[in-house]
């Protein structure tokens, strides 16, 4: 199989820019060299270009959480995929749950900013996931496809599009999804995938599982085939817990 695994750390809005140098100082002397995974954190953007100066001959890439469609103008509190692009970022988190729900943000906006995203040569990583009570009312697979779907709505090339699976119930809670569950629903998007897009598409494509992942659930999500990686929000923000995560067994 062609594709490489990623573990992405979102590190949401915690860490000032003396914090974050510090922990990448330690986390690019401490990782081991791989050649089955890619590694990557997704600082707040006060500290991304901090970041991007020690991590930019790296192994270890790094990545904003968000970003806006248009290059310039009035768009007070924004900052584009252009100024982004300027400092090396690698990759863009679109349309995760916690801008979906707190920000309101539209699958529309998203499909904008993934284009915007790939044009400049960035990948962008697009958050999918249900709620609760989508689950227990049996829509699931409804509501990613959805979601898929009209992200990608128009987007011809998908080889800089990663794809995370993010049940909205197990963000934060401490509650991850069974290997079982995510495996379903990872299928399901490769299945998806391949109708929209094709075969070889499919087969390329990374697949990342995220919500609640840490040291203890990391071996055994990475044991199915079809996941690909991880999105880890808190379990990200400690070196020792991250490292450990990064270091998987078992990889399927
Ligand atoms: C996330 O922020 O994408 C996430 C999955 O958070 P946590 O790992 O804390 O559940």
């Amino acid at each position: 199989m062609m594709r490489k695994n990623l573990i992405a750390g979102n590190w949401k809005m915690y860490k000032t820019p003396k914090e974050s140098v510090e922990f990448v100082k330690q986390l690019k002397d401490a990782v081991k060299v791989y050649n089955d995974r890619e590694i990557l954190v997704c600082p707040a953007f006060t500290s991304l270009f901090p970041v991007s100066e020690i991590l930019k001959d790296t192994s270890v890439k790094f990545g904003a959480q968000n970003a806006y469609f248009e290059d310039e103008g009035a768009f007070t509190g924004e900052v584009s995929v252009k100024m982004l692009q300027d400092i090396g970022v690698n990759y863009v988190i679109c349309g995760h749950s916690e801008r979906r729900n707190i920000f309101m943000e539209t699958d529309t906006d998203i499909n904008k900013k993934i284009m915007k995203t790939i044009a400049a040569g960035i990948v962008a990583i697009l958050c999918v996931g249900e709620k609760l009570e989508e689950r227990e009312q049996g829509k699931t697979f409804d509501v990613i496809e959805r979601q898929i779907t009209k992200c990608l709505d128009n987007i011809e090339d998908i080889k800089n599009i990663v794809i995370a699976y993010e049940p909205v119930w197990a963000i934060g809670t401490g509650k991850n999804a069974t290997q079982e569950q995510a495996k379903d629903v990872h299928r399901f998007i490769r299945g998806l995938i391949e109708k929209l897009y094709g075969k070889e598409s499919a087969e390329n494509i990374q697949i990342l599982y995220g919500g609640s992942v840490k040291p203890e659930n990391i071996d055994l999500l990475m044991g199915e085939e079809d996941i690909d990686g991880v999105l880890v929000g808190g379990a990200s923000l400690k070196l020792d817990s991250f490292l450990r995560i990064i270091d998987y067994k078992n990889g399927g």
